[in-house]
């Protein structure tokens, strides 16, 4: 029997930010707003800035939403 397997709806573009006091990059999804994140490492909050909604449309866009990274023999 063939398993069935459910393929992504949506796709997200996860960013990493240099944490100015400990270096650590810090992941934070395409943040359309500047906005502050928290070191997970050392505590430090920082603004970063944000994307380019275009962009991020684009990319969302050329990836099927998900579907376009779908490994082959499962879509
Ligand atoms: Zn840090």
């Amino acid at each position: 029997m063939q398993e069935e397997f459910v393929h992504p709806a949506e796709v997200e573009i996860l960013l990493f930010y240099p944490c100015p006091r400990c270096g650590r990059k810090v992941p934070a999804i395409a943040p359309k707003e500047v906005s502050q994140i928290k070191c997970d490492e050392c505590g430090q909050v920082f603004l970063i800035a944000p994307v380019d909604e275009k962009g991020i449309c684009y990319l969302k866009t050329a990836l099927v939403h998900g579907l376009a990274l779908v490994r082959e023999g499962y879509n």
